[in-house]
């Protein structure tokens, strides 16, 4: 299927609840109705969904054309070494994909891991290694009909520069970035100022997985507070004085003809601010054509 460009939330906005809402499965046609067509549903703090709500969220997403992804859990780590917890972690790959093939989602999003302890070159070699097992693991059990995304995190102590997620994603064709520019910006400090900042980063990807996989990319983005540790906390549209700001990424995507799936991370207005995204995107659209 052809992808083409989505928008849509991480998680539900608080005016879903506010709403009266109590179920993700009423969020699809919530979404279509603010023109939105794309969901992630968070594992975060773990892999809990019952089959027949799984089923529920699917049924409404497909009706609405709303495409799902799911986001692993926080605690994945591929640094890791001991076999114990490289168990565990593959253990957590398959949890998320069974109930990602339940939901139907397309994609699945994960945290590549610490990078605290040692030499990161090496803590890359592992990483990498050790992804290669989880997808030989995952390929074992038939598990390989949803996209996994590594994703670009926010602390200078994490795994995730875009470099290390170029590395992650040339493990395997089958894996996609997930460029989280709010992430990006916190761990070079304030670096995504301009559209050359923009351009910059989707012209490193082009170069390190191709244009394929550039322009179908997985996108998150909110504005974000950093320390000189990186990623502090996320915020709304509506606190400004936090970058990055989206219009000038709108722009780019709009001029090169990218399709990516866009989530915006924005605390308590995903929704709303995934919404502008997309106003400020198609009106971008306007100005290149
Ligand atoms: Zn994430």
């Amino acid at each position: 299927m052809e992808q083409r460009i989505r928008f849509g939330p991480a998680g539900n906005s608080d005016s879903f609840y506010a709403q009266g809402h109590t179920s993700t499965a009423e969020a699809p046609a919530w979404l279509h109705a603010r023109g939105l067509d794309a969901f992630e549903y968070s594992f975060g703090h773990g892999v809990r969904l019952g089959e027949a709500t799984a089923a529920a969220i699917r049924a409404q997403a497909e009706a609405q054309d709303v495409q799902l992804s799911v986001h692993m859990p926080y605690f994945i780590n591929l640094a890791v070494q001991e076999d114990e917890k490289k168990a565990a972690n593959i253990r957590y790959f398959v949890e998320s994909l069974q109930a990602a093939r339940q939901l139907g989602a397309k994609r699945a999003v994960f945290h590549p891991g610490s990078a605290a302890k040692g030499d990161r070159g090496e803590i890359l070699r592992r990483a990498c290694a050790f992804l290669r097992e989880i997808l030989a693991a995952l390929d074992g059990m038939g598990l390989n009909d949803t996209t996994l995304c590594a994703e670009t995190m926010g602390k200078i102590n994490q795994l995730g520069s875009l470099e290390e997620v170029i590395a992650l994603c040339n493990v395997d064709a089958r894996v996609w970035p997930a460029l989280d520019f709010g992430h990006l910006h916190c761990r070079g400090l304030g670096a995504i100022q301009t559209k050359r900042d923009y351009a910059d980063i989707l012209d490193e990807l082009e170069r390190g997985v191709g244009l394929e996989r550039a322009r179908t990319l997985h996108v998150h983005f909110s504005r974000i507070e950093f320390t000189k540790g990186g990623e502090k906390m996320h915020h709304t549209f509506a606190d400004v004085q936090y970058g990055p700001e989206f219009y000038p990424l709108g722009e780019l995507l709009a001029e090169r003809g990218y399709a990516p799936v866009l989530i915006c991370e924005s605390k308590g207005t995903m929704a709303e601010d995934a919404a502008a995204m997309r106003q400020m995107y198609e009106e971008a659209l306007r100005h290149t054509k």
